[in-house]
């Protein structure tokens, strides 16, 4: 099951898996970070198709296909803005991830690429995020033979030391890498 877990350091746009999961806002109509490198990869269309969908409640997950992305699909999760923890805000984070999933199965998708979801602007703790990140996808794999792989996409040193780390806790032993574009905005 573990071997179904790849940590890579890159970029999500250039990942090859049927969907890649955006860590976008309320709105779903674009920003920063990652939600602004999706939207330039994708192409105006995605921006069209998100208006489509009246915007997303935090916690949950919408998609739209993937246009000039190697992916397929993106999932557009929106993920909890960090208020010191008494926000209900790491149940929300898992909640991102385990509707991420759903939409997933729903799609079809067989592979899946997570960003580090309110890790960036949204300041959630890198660490503590990780965790749950990496627990919802283990319970998943456990629960569900149609995914077959999720990649966690590290965007720089930083992030992929700690899910590395918080992998060898959480499993016992080394994660499968991979190979991937390091490529930085
Ligand atoms: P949030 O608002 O959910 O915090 P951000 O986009 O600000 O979203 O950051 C989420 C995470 O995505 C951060 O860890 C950031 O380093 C990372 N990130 C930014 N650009 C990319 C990218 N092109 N590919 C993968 N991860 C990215």
């Amino acid at each position: 099951m573990e071997k179904k877990i790849r940590i890579v350091e890159g970029d999500i746009t250039g990942q090859t898996v049927d969907a890649i999961v955006n860590a976008a806002n309320t709105s779903l109509l674009g920003g920063g970070g990652v939600d602004g490198a999706i939207h330039r990869a994708a192409g105006p269309e995605l921006l069209q198709e998100c208006r489509q969908l009246g915007g997303c409640p935090t916690g949950e997950a919408k998609a739209t296909r993937g246009y000039q992305l190697p992916a397929k699909w993106v999932i557009h999760t929106v993920g909890p803005i960090w208020r010191g923890g008494t926000r209900n805000e790491d149940a929300l984070l898992a909640s991102c991830y385990r509707n991420s999933f759903k939409v997933a199965r729903e799609l079809g998708a067989r592979s899946i690429a997570f960003p580090s979801i309110s890790t960036g602007a949204y300041g959630f703790p890198l660490e503590r995020a990780t965790r749950i990140a990496l627990r919802e996808a283990r319970e998943t794999l456990a629960a569900d033979d149609r995914i077959e792989e999720v990649v966690f996409v590290c965007f720089g040193q930083k992030a992929l030391e700690t899910y590395q780390a918080v992998y060898r806790e959480a499993f016992g032993e080394e994660s499968a890498g991979g190979s991937s574009s390091s490529r930085r905005k």
